[in-house]
């Protein structure tokens, strides 16, 4: 596999499981190294992490809760502290708290709200200042086809999706003059275990709508965000990539 992240160093929130998991293990078979954060690790990750701590190109996991403000901003000195800088932020941590609006409450409203874009403005604004002085920083935020289209019985999720597309946009004008590029990935229907919580009717639903007939791996939403977080990609920012199998045209 092509190093195109070769001693860049990346740091995943949501890291533990999932897409998050296979982000970090993409970007770091590209040649970053990877510090996954998590707010609870699953018993295996311990296991899959040692797997690929090799040749001193490490992939890590730290425990943070994304919502919390101050301990985000310690956590991210920490790691400029130990690593020297940070180049890549991906943005991935994310909750569903799936209602109509007629039963949702207001804990299911701020539950949402806060992981999936207080969080990711919490790590957004505990990166900046450091990747604007190093005049480099690559951050991609994992938004939803949901934010762009919107979804009976997601109206909290659809809305902090749609927000990271709004922070997306507005950070990637107020720092494109200092290197740093920032986009958004909007995966559609992904297999991972936020998606297994889906009735077979709801599933049926999703694929019915998508031209490619099959859901997404991890690994396909991975290589999107590789590419964003590397040089490849160095003149786009602002932008909002579609992996939805062709959902969403
Ligand atoms: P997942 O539930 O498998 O993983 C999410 C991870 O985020 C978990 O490890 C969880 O512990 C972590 N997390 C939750 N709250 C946190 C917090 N407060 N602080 C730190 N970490 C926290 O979900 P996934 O399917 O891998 O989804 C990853 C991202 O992709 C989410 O933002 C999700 O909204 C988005 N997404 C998923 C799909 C899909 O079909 N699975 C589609 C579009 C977008």
């Amino acid at each position: 596999m092509e190093k195109i992240l070769e001693n860049r160093i990346a740091v995943v929130t949501g890291g533990g499981r999932g897409i998050g998991r296979a982000i970090g293990a993409v970007l770091h078979a590209k040649g970053a190294k990877v510090i996954c954060l998590d707010k609870v690790f699953p018993d295996d990750f311990e296991s899959f992490s040692a797997g690929l701590n090799d040749n001193g190109n490490i992939f890590i996991g730290k425990s943070l809760d994304i919502t919390n403000f101050e301990e985000t901003q310690k956590l991210f000195d920490s790691i400029v502290k130990e690593f020297g800088r940070i180049d890549i932020l991906i943005n991935n941590a994310g909750i569903t708290r799936d209602k109509l609006l007629l039963r949702m409450n207001e804990e299911d409203w701020d539950a949402v709200l806060n992981v999936n874009l207080k969080g990711s403005f919490n790590c957004t604004k505990a990166v900046v200042r450091q990747m604007a002085s190093q005049k480099y920083g690559k951050i991609v935020n994992i938004s939803s086809v949901v934010g762009v289209m919107g979804n009976a019985g997601q109206a909290n999720y659809s809305a902090s999706k749609a927000g990271l597309i709004g922070l997306t946009k507005s950070t990637a004008k107020e720092f494109a003059s200092r290197g740093i590029n920032v986009n958004a990935v909007a995966p559609g229907f992904v297999i991972t275990d936020m998606t297994a919580k889906l009735t077979n009717e709801q599933r049926k639903a999703f694929l019915d709508v998508i031209p490619m007939k099959r859901g997404c791996s991890p690994e396909e939403v991975a290589e999107v965000v590789a590419f964003l977080s590397s040089d490849s990609s160095s003149y786009i920012t602002g932008q909002v990539l579609l992996v939805d199998g062709g959902m969403v045209m």
